[in-house]
């Protein structure tokens, strides 16, 4: 069986480059860049902005804070909020005094919300106003003990409806939050709270940066161990290879969610580590996208492939100046070839396909930025990062060009499942990461995602991947976007559905779209159902919810 690494002839040397990666606190790319670059604006929100040294005294101030409060080194801090200032000085002031992140999704209902905190044992959680009913009942099931609240009127005026689908109350301002025992508020906290520097040594190979939580979409939710070392070296990994940027010269548009790893390391690590200015987009609002893009001129906007569709097929495009991105790095979803070529065409930048998973910190593979890249792939391993294709029984490495699942091996791999050792046991193996993703690489080392293990359609015996269907029926001019998935059928077993979305304005049958793959598809991967939607249900990176898909179907169907 072949072991080569065809990949290694596309990076700069024969030899792969071993990056030093730094052994040090995740929070200290905000202190280096912090002495380094004080007066340059860190962070942009709403029309405000927060220079450098601000955010450090800021972040200063909440380790300080949480030292007060008795938080220890290795306990877990929660932060449950949208992109806003309070979620990064959150972040980094737990990282400075020791404490390990977990990232919540403002989006979680009480039952995620308890599982999570319960799960992580977290000590304290940070929220919105808007948010603190939710908190506050979920509290009692958990081991929280105080609960840190951002007022919403700390960041007024915001556009009309940016927290949706967070709702304000009817009568708008009267929050019910009651200051007290083992609730606070979260300005009062940083200005009672000493400003002197801290930023504790760790152990950066053990001690755990982040427990981010995954799974959510697919099982049970598990909290992926990732330590200070993992999240640096992905960091600069994505930084050396996907951005190469100026240093104190860019602007990152920052529509990705913080809370998820993603977010964290494309975008918020990022912006932090080359000194660029960081503009919080709190809720992907395509206007408010557009708008900040024309007046604010970012030249980074690493996003989701739903983002790009959103822009590409906004009726206004031509209206707003675009021209300024230079870098977008697209993770998360397959990223469908029209878009990126029309998206290239409208920015004159250049949009690259990477790809990842919470348990790599998320990176692994991505598209040279500059140079060789090959279109509907996810490119080339990361530096430093092994990949193989191998058969997901035996675990033996298949030929160069046949389908089996992708392994990877490098810094950025989990420590494991918090808590779970029989799925860390399963998921790790010999050092190896076991992705659950079907790929396959060709002799030039570029590996293309064939679908997820869990997500193959079994149809009278074949086996179908959606996404070979679903880039077919992006294919076609009216669609906007599709999902596919499989759906019991007395037959075959299971039989494919598509789920289409129709671009606004076009109209086309089932008939017709059926006929459109009928020409392009072999007959037994063919949509033996077609349903067209408004939308389809999608988490917050983009990542478009078949499972939701499947049991709204079942619903109807019973
Ligand atoms: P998460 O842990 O939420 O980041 O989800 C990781 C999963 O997203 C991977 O295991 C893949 O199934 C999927 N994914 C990420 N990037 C891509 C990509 N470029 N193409 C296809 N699937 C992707």
């Amino acid at each position: 069986m072949s072991s080569a690494k065809p990949w290694l002839r596309h990076y700069p040397s024969e030899v792969a480059p071993t990056y030093e990666y730094p052994k040090h606190n995740l929070a200290r790319i905000l202190v280096n860049t912090a002495k380094k670059y004080p007066d340059n604006s860190a962070l942009y929100f709403m029309g405000k902005t927060l220079r450098y040294k601000e955010l450090l005294e800021a972040s200063y101030r909440f380790a300080n804070g949480l030292k007060e409060m008795g938080i220890l080194p290795g306990e877990r801090v929660a932060i449950m909020l949208p992109n806003c200032p309070s979620a990064v000085i959150a972040y980094f002031g737990t990282l400075m005094m020791g404490g390990i992140v977990v990232q919540t999704s403002p989006l979680y209902m009480e039952r995620e919300l308890v599982h999570q905190l319960s799960d992580s044992g977290a000590k304290a959680i940070v929220t919105l106003d808007l948010l603190f009913e939710r908190v506050q009942k979920a509290k009692s099931k958990t081991q929280i003990e105080h609960i840190i609240v951002t007022s919403i009127k700390d960041y007024l005026p915001f556009p009309k409806n940016w927290l949706y689908p967070i709702k304000m109350k009817k009568d708008g301002a009267k929050l019910a939050v009651e200051y007290g025992d083992g609730v606070s508020n979260f300005k009062k906290l940083l200005g009672e709270s000493s400003a002197s520097p801290i930023c504790v040594e760790v152990d950066a190979e053990q001690d755990l940066a982040l427990l981010q939580y995954t799974g959510g979409t697919t099982g049970i939710s598990k909290g992926v161990m990732l330590t200070h070392f993992n999240m640096v070296a992905n960091t600069y990994q994505t930084r050396n290879w996907c951005y190469q940027g100026q240093f104190g010269e860019e602007r990152y548009l920052g529509a990705l969610p913080c809370f998820h790893v993603f977010g964290l390391t494309v975008l918020l690590n990022q912006a932090m580590l080359l000194a660029g200015m960081l503009i919080l987009i709190p809720k992907f609002d395509i206007d408010l996208i557009l708008t900040t893009i024309n007046k604010l001129r970012p030249t980074i906007f690493p996003g989701a492939p739903t983002m790009y569709v959103a822009l590409i097929n906004h009726k206004r495009i031509k209206d707003y100046d675009i021209s300024s991105i230079n870098v977008c790095v697209s993770g998360s979803a397959p990223l469908p070839l029209e878009v990126q070529e029309r998206f290239e065409e409208l920015t004159g930048g250049r949009l690259i396909e990477g790809y990842g998973l919470t348990e790599a910190s998320p990176v692994t593979h991505a598209n040279p930025v500059l140079g060789y890249r090959k279109i509907g792939t996810i490119g080339i391993p990361f530096p430093d990062t092994e990949a193989k294709v191998v058969n997901p029984d035996s675990g033996e490495e298949m030929p160069i060009g046949e389908i089996g699942e992708l392994i990877i091996r490098g810094p950025q791999v989990m420590k494991g499942y918090w808590n779970r050792e029989r799925e860390t046991s399963l998921t790790i193996k010999e050092g190896w990461l076991y992705t659950g993703d079907m790929a396959r690489m060709d002799d030039d080392g570029f590996f293309a995602i064939v679908d997820r293990k869990k997500d193959l359609i079994i149809a009278g015996g074949y086996n179908i991947y959606p996404r070979e269907i679903e880039e077919i029926l992006y294919e076609h001019p009216a669609v906007q976007e599709a999902a596919v998935a499989g759906i019991p059928d007395q037959y075959r077993g299971e039989t494919v559905k598509a789920f289409v979305v129709l671009k606004s304005g076009m109209t086309l049958t089932e008939k017709e779209l059926e006929l459109w793959c009928r020409e392009r598809l072999a007959a037994y991967k063919v949509p033996r159902r077609i349903e067209f939607r408004e939308s389809l249900p999608k988490t917050m990176v983009g990542k478009v919810l078949r499972r939701q898909l499947l049991e709204e179907e079942q619903k109807q169907s019973s």
